[in-house]
């Protein structure tokens, strides 16, 4: 049976849900080898949190140089171990630091790469949405390691518990990947909200909050839900740049979308198009979210949100 590798991909510490996702996948191609790079003596606990999905076995590289020179260095170790053990696949979680890597290593092993896959097949074709969702591709990859990025939230994990075998392999990062070097780097601020890609539930706000986002945060901790914001809202200092979705900020899919005062630019689309199901509150009943939407109420954010929140609430004591 052929090896799939996944690059496990960690939130405070612990496996991502991502990560069961991608062992998900790559298990309907072939037998699953996790890869965890990992900072110098936290290798074997960080791969002590892969305990669930069809994760056969892990292979962990510790080395001071993932932290000193980012993405390159991971990339030049995982074309190190693509070349060590010829998987047929590469499965990586399709977000800044993933479709980077998975860039690198595509150059690096002379493979072919597609990114943004919602779904992976048996054979390696996956299926991407794009264009505002209104064309679905399926393709696959003719030369070389089929490496696939792949949304987070888009596969039903398998979430069985799994006793994968631990390898620890050491390697040289060569000199070429350590070309630019991280001088410092902050942890984002962890609030009580969950990571907004790997969210269930993402309540976005818009230009129509117009700076305001007490309502939509109130609604998100009501759900547990992450909060998101359109370019508008970024832009604009209301909300940060980290929660932007977007072709420009981030890709989510959760099961529940709820837009609030945004209308639905195509690069808004790229980003939550994906989602489950889709709960639009815009003002304008002509908005062109509400093509997108499941469930749409046609209504002023601050009058319907708090109502919303409220019964929420009611619904949970
Ligand atoms: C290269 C490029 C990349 C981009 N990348 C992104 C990206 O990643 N993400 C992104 O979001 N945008 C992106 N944009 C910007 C995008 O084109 C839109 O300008 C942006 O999405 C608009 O944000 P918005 O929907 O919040 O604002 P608007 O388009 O101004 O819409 C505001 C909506 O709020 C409604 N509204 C107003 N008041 C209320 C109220 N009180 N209650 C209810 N509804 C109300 C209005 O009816 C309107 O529909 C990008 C643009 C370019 C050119």
């Amino acid at each position: 049976m052929s090896t799939v590798f996944i690059l496990a991909d960690f939130v405070n510490g612990q496996a991502s849900k991502t990560t069961t996702e991608l062992a998900t996948a790559a298990a309907r191609i072939g037998e699953v080898t996790a890869v965890v790079l990992a900072p110098v003596g936290q290798g074997a606990a960080l791969a002590a949190t892969l305990t669930s999905g069809p994760i056969s076995s892990i292979v962990v590289v510790e080395n001071a140089d993932f932290q000193s020179h980012g993405v390159s260095a991971s990339a030049d170790a995982v074309a190190q171990l693509i070349a060590q053990k010829s998987p047929t696949a590469l499965l990586v979680a399709s977000h800044a630091f993933g479709k980077e890597l998975a860039g690198y290593v595509a150059v690096k092993t002379d493979s072919g790469i597609i990114t943004d896959a919602v779904d992976v097949a048996s054979d390696a074709t996956a299926t991407q949405v794009i264009f505002g969702g209104s064309t679905t591709v399926h393709s696959k990859v003719s030369n070389g390691t089929t490496i696939i990025t792949v949304r987070p939230n888009c596969i039903t994990a398998d979430t069985s518990a799994n006793a994968a075998s631990v390898e620890n392999i050491s390697l040289t990062i060569s000199d070429s990947s350590k070309k630019a070097t991280v001088s410092s780097s902050q942890p984002p601020v962890q609030g009580g909200r969950p990571e907004l890609t790997e969210a269930n539930i993402v309540v976005s706000g818009g230009r129509g909050t117009n700076g305001d986002f007490a309502a939509v945060e109130a609604f998100a901790d009501s759900l547990g839900a992450a909060v998101g914001a359109s370019r508008a809202a970024t832009d604009a200092g209301w909300y940060p740049h980290s929660h932007q979705v977007g072709q420009t900020g981030k890709t989510v899919s959760p099961q529940l979308y709820v837009a609030c005062g945004i209308s639905g630019a195509i690069q808004h689309r790229a980003g939550m198009q994906t989602s489950k199901a889709i709960v639009v509150i815009n003002k304008d009943p002509e908005a062109p979210i509400f093509e997108l939407a499941d469930f749409g109420v046609i209504g002023d954010l601050f009058a319907v949100l708090p109502v919303a929140t409220e019964g929420v609430n009611a619904r949970k004591s």
